[in-house]
């Protein structure tokens, strides 16, 4: 079941340039009604079911209903994210609630440094082939033969 917006809780991001769930969804779902301020999923029936948007939004405002065979009874779970775990909280029709919380990294957050190493980026030779993260980087592409 795709996401869904409980509207009493989302607060549109507090009319941030652009919302947390519509920044992280990977099927550009969701939309800000404006003049409400509160989000909504677009387009449902392409949901992914990613949870993405559910683990992002800082208000807990969205919701993914979970099928049968792995949230038996019609549960709800809810994400909560620190910066080095995750807590899952199922909570069944008949009150019960379970939590799992587990770690999300090895690394302390913002110590990666995914470009360490790698020559700066010739940002004006952009539009050229070979720029510094493609395979091959500062050779000749091959050209088609005529
Ligand atoms: S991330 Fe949450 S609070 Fe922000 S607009 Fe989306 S649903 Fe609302
Ligand atoms: S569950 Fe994933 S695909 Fe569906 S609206 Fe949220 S982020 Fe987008």
């Amino acid at each position: 079941m795709p996401s869904f917006v409980i509207t009493d809780k989302c607060d549109g991001c507090k009319g941030r340039d652009k919302t947390a769930c519509a920044y992280i969804c990977p099927h550009d779902l969701m939309k800000l009604d404006v003049g409400r301020m509160k989000a909504f999923n677009q387009e449902p029936e392409q949901c992914w079911e990613c949870y993405n948007c559910v683990k992002i939004c800082p208000q807990q405002a969205i919701e993914v209903r979970g099928y049968a065979d792995f949230m038996p009874m019609g549960a709800k779970v809810l994400p909560l994210r620190g910066s080095d775990s995750i807590m899952w909280t199922v909570k069944f029709r008949n009150g019960t609630l379970k939590r799992f919380k587990f770690p999300i990294r090895t690394t302390p957050e913002g110590s990666i440094e995914p470009y360490k190493g790698l020559p700066e980026p010739k940002l004006a030779d952009i539009n050229k082939p070979g720029f510094f993260t493609h395979v091959g980087s500062g050779k000749q592409l091959p050209v088609p033969r005529k």
